[in-house]
């Protein structure tokens, strides 16, 4: 090695040493695996099975060509104007980011005081449990307090109520609602949920990144009450999750101050043309919709005879308790015939394994296996030997 030129002034400091403390102890979020490998019949992350629409290809195909070398439009004001258009809000009632993930962590950012600067519900960020695991990730990374309370065994959305009862702070800063929940496929009625943000004081966002699958949906919330955000992505319904892209949809006020914490470019210019030229062609995102919620109802009833516990979905996924042996195993023998499908260590889902829906032929498939898994282990349909013989 060569000597360095010059002599330190004094020791060297540790480099563990110069990462705040609050960092060195933080767990990062897990993503689901993105495995390439060739035949897999890939259920693990609730991407749409679907491609984007030709004409969304097409757009940004064409979009590829000497301009990359320019910043893309640092407000997304185009496609702001189109959504609110779609929503029926004004353009300064949304914002978009680099998927909604980045907007949730740019909310706690904005609207929670971090431990050492506020105290107790100001610096609260709470969420059901169990619902979408970057939210408690995006406390910690903050240094803010959590509050969570958990959803009973059918996953259904308490009563205002029943929160109160269970230690559920409505004066806290940040609450995160999951609808339709996610990982529980439960969907909420607009009614209930309504009944929990009037009583909240803080800002509500209610994380609606599966609506397009279920029966309704709480955006009139968003445009009725100062305190409610909708969030919605671009990634599920869409089938963009490579372009991450997805937006508010809120009090002109709460906007504002989102806008203010933003990256100048947070969205990147290729993922504004897709998602433009997506919202000129809803009708073929409306018929994917539909195919995928008859997918789901058909796979669910062939779960549910093959001894499945499923619970009833209003998403691109279901929840589905297996027979015979613990999920984590069926987690590993999918896995042996090329099937990935997520499983969550946590003890409130542990007993289950959530599945995307993908298409017909690739849950044709996941039920052949499933049978073939469960003639196997002997103690349902076929015998170890019957399988030997076929
Ligand atoms: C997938 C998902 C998101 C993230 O969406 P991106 O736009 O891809 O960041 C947010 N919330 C929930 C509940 C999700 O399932």
């Amino acid at each position: 090695m060569k000597k360095p030129s010059s002599e330190p002034c004094a020791d060297l400091p540790d480099p563990q040493r110069l990462v705040r403390p609050l960092v060195r102890g933080l767990r990062p979020y897990v993503p689901g695996e993105q495995p390439r490998v060739r035949g897999l019949v890939k259920l693990n992350t609730n991407e749409n099975p679907y491609p984007p629409s030709p004409k969304v290809l097409r757009a940004m195909r064409e979009a590829v060509d000497e301009r990359l070398r320019l910043y893309p439009p640092p407000t997304a004001g185009g496609l702001r104007e189109k959504l609110a258009k779609l929503h029926g809000g004004q353009p300064g009632q949304v914002i978009v980011g680099n998927g909604s993930d980045e907007l949730l962590a740019l909310a706690v950012r904005t609207f929670v005081e971090p431990l050492t600067s506020g105290e107790g519900s100001a610096s609260t960020v709470q969420f059901l449990n169990p619902s979408y695991s970057l939210y408690p990730v995006l406390a910690e990374t903050h240094g803010a307090r959590v509050s969570r309370v958990s959803l009973g065994e059918d996953f259904r959305l308490p009563a205002p109520e029943e929160l109160g009862t269970a230690g559920w702070d409505f004066g806290a800063a940040l609450t995160f609602i999951t609808t339709p929940n996610a990982p529980s496929g439960r969907g909420y009625s607009t009614r209930d949920l309504e009944a929990i943000c009037l009583c909240q004081r803080g800002v509500v966002i209610l994380d609606e990144a599966y609506a397009d699958f279920a029966r309704e949906n709480a955006m009139e919330l968003a445009l009725r009450w100062p305190h409610v955000i909708v969030a919605r992505t671009f990634s599920k319904a869409y089938s963009l999750c490579f372009q991450r892209i997805g937006y508010f949809v809120g009090h002109q006020k709460l906007v504002s101050a989102l806008d203010r914490m933003r990256d100048s470019y947070n969205v990147n210019g290729l993922a504004q043309v897709g998602a433009l030229a997506t919202l000129s062609d809803l009708p073929y995102y409306r018929r994917n919709f539909k195919k995928i919620v008859a997918t789901r109802e058909k796979v669910s009833k062939e779960l549910a005879q093959l001894g499945f516990k499923v619970l009833p979905s209003q998403t691109n996924f279901i929840l589905a308790e297996p027979p015979g042996f613990p999920a984590k195993e069926w987690l590993e023998q999918l896995r042996a015939y090329r099937i990935l499908v997520r499983w969550f260590a946590y003890p409130e889902v542990s007993r289950f394994l959530r599945i995307s829906i993908g298409t017909d032929a690739e849950m044709e498939r996941l039920i052949t296996v499933c049978q073939k898994i469960l003639g196997r282990s002997g103690r349902f349909g076929k015998s170890v030997s019957d399988h030997r013989a076929t």
